[in-house]
């Protein structure tokens, strides 16, 4: 791995934030991956009220209020918790580590396993804190390249099947109630087989239990939606996950949105309402050249961070081919795929990776933003 970072191992929530370079980072998990239109104006005025005015929707689909106060922090929780945005204890919320396809209706099985699975969080095993579960019964699986451990898909039959991470095949489930049975039963043995070491199912390369064997394919796996009209609402474009607070609340209030769903691709769902209407600060076109890039916090905001990555990423991204990266540090937080360039931060300057992760060995290294900028030919 290139430079040092300190991997905290453990992921931020509201009822445990985890203090940054610019204060307390507040994290929401959002159940079944929607709020009500009174959750998001809640959240919206916290953000304002609280932190800096700015919601980051992660790549885990929840949603982040940062530069909390210390002071500030109780009174925020109490906010959120009115609003029912918040667990009843931490340990709950820890457990509650759910990705879901967003674009469940009533009743379907991604729904109800959801539901289910939520009721049964105590059945759960203690987890190393990135591990994680996704949801994703639809037809085609929508989460396959999102981060989680146990995933519930569909294969081309239409049958429900439980996969584990790093394997290609899953076994069937029967029922919702089976699928649920099937991952508590996954997260106990992942434990049991000594998956705490790895950390990750997908780096944890013991044999599968007869019942879970890797033997059937998933449904191939969808593409991300486009933005514009979706069957839930509107389906809207953050730049680098990033919505201003009072942009969103306009929105919810101008297209008349009935709720949000959350999606961990940096785009949201306004449902209901107006459909396809512009809103500032929400992205309808599919071309923006900042869609297809990703950058984390970076400086001053992240205390692991030596160099500020944002800005940066606005100037390189319609200039560069392919997807671009812009990370204030080796750890690689905005994403975890290789993308075609990836700019990463090392005491203070740039190191740039063709075709690689954060993480990945550099091309060229130690580069000034300037340099930077003038060696992608940015004026
Ligand atoms: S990748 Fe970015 S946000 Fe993550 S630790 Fe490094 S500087 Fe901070």
């Amino acid at each position: 791995m290139a430079g040092n970072v300190t991997v905290k191992g453990w992921c931020p929530g509201a009822l445990r934030p985890m203090l940054s370079g610019d204060g307390l980072v507040v994290r929401v998990r959002p159940r079944f991956a929607a709020l009500s239109r009174n959750q998001v104006l809640a959240l919206c005025d916290a953000a304002s009220r609280f932190g800096t005015g700015v919601i980051d929707l992660t790549n885990r689909a929840n949603l982040q209020i940062r530069g909390v106060t210390e002071a500030a922090w109780p009174e925020l929780i109490e906010a959120l918790g009115e609003a029912g945005l918040v667990d009843d204890d931490a340990e709950t919320e820890e457990r509650r580590n759910l990705l879901v396809a967003p674009d469940w209706i009533d009743g379907d099985d991604t729904h109800r396993i959801t539901g289910l699975l939520l009721n049964r969080l105590n059945a759960l095993p203690s987890l190393p804190a990135k591990v994680g579960f996704a949801i994703d019964a639809g037809p085609a699986p929508l989460l396959s390249y999102e981060s989680a451990d146990f995933r519930i898909e569909r294969n081309e039959s239409g049958q429900l099947l439980v996969r584990a991470d790093g394997r290609d095949k899953g076994a069937l489930v029967a029922t919702p109630e089976a699928a649920v049975d099937a991952l508590i039963a996954l997260a106990h043995w992942f434990v049991d087989s000594g998956g705490l070491d790895a950390g990750r199912m997908r780096r944890h390369d013991a044999d599968l239990p007869e019942w879970a064997a890797p033997r059937i394919s998933p449904a191939q796996a969808a593409r991300v939606p486009a933005l514009g009209i979706h069957r839930a609402g509107t389906l809207y474009g953050l730049i680098f996950g990033q919505v201003d607070a009072g942009n969103l609340r306009a929105a919810v209030e101008q297209t008349n949105a009935k709720g949000m769903r959350v999606t961990p691709w940096r785009r949201l769902i306004l449902e209901g309402g107006i459909p396809g209407l512009p809103c500032s600060g929400l992205v309808l076109d599919n071309s923006a050249p900042e869609l297809n890039a990703d950058a984390c916090a970076g400086a001053p905001g992240c205390e692991q961070a030596t160099v500020a990555t944002r800005e940066l990423a606005r100037q390189l991204s319609g200039a560069v081919e392919g997807h671009l990266h812009v990370s204030g540090c080796s750890k690689g937080c905005a994403r975890r795929l290789a993308s075609d360039i990836c700019v990463t931060g090392r005491e203070g300057r740039y190191d740039v990776i063709f075709k690689g992760r954060a993480d990945g060995e550099p091309d060229i290294t130690g580069l000034t933003a300037s340099q930077l900028l003038e060696y992608f030919g940015v004026k």
